[in-house]
């Protein structure tokens, strides 16, 4: 943990802070506490700061920053026909998939309502999704340039921007896309970047 005024870690998930519908969804799934990459990046992101975490894989990133997602959603009460107010990118489908599952799983009692755009798959089903309106997308770049060339999602609502594993996304070469993806989303917004690697 680096930086000034860096906000005590939250060690217990009943500490007051994580509300009551959420904390149904993670006693269901039987989470003693929250990992240490969770209890150092929660209270900073629920500070709107920019995050950058680095944490071995199996850690528990993906709540890391899917929780403060989430309470941001119910903060700005935005409507969902008119774009997503979270967007997490990842690199390949299979990752997107397991994100998006865990946004339905702890999203549900909350009604955060979430989808997934990738590659390799019919546009239909997701262009629907679209329509009828969602709080978080979840996207491989490839496909969302797509989407976003279309003109059928509009980034104009993101105020919450996730990189997971943005190490591997510039490896694979998705720099150009993602530029041209940050581009569309107001300057406002808040950044964070989840990866297991980092170069030095
Ligand atoms: P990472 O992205 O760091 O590789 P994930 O976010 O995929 O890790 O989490 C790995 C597994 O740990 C998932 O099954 C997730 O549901 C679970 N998990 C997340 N938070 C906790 C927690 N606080 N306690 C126990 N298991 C957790
Ligand atoms: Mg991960």
């Amino acid at each position: 943990m680096q930086g000034d005024n860096v906000p005590a870690p939250i060690t217990e998930f009943d500490s007051g802070v994580i509300p009551l519908d959420i904390l149904k969804e993670i006693q269901r799934a039987g989470f003693p506490s929250p990992t240490p990459i969770q209890a150092q990046s929660w209270p900073i992101a629920l500070l709107n700061q920019d995050v950058v975490a680095i944490a071995k894989t199996g850690s528990g990133k993906t709540l890391g920053y899917l929780l403060p997602g989430f309470m941001h959603i119910k903060r700005m009460q935005n409507s969902t026909r008119s774009g997503p107010t979270v967007l997490v990118l990842a690199p390949t489908r299979e990752l997107a998939t397991q994100i998006l599952e865990e946004a339905v799983k702890f999203g549900r009692s909350s009604r955060i309502s979430s989808t997934c755009l990738y590659g390799g798959a019919p546009k239909g089903p997701q262009l629907r999704d679209l329509e009828r309106g969602v709080d978080v997308v979840v996207a491989t770049p490839g496909r969302l340039n797509d989407i976003l060339e279309m003109r059928k999602i509009s980034l104009k609502q993101v105020s919450y921007l996730v990189l997971d594993e943005a190490d591997r996304m510039l490896d694979m070469g998705f720099e150009p896309q993602i530029r041209k993806i940050v581009r569309d989303i107001p300057s406002g917004r808040q950044t964070l970047m989840y990866t297991a690697t980092w170069p030095k």
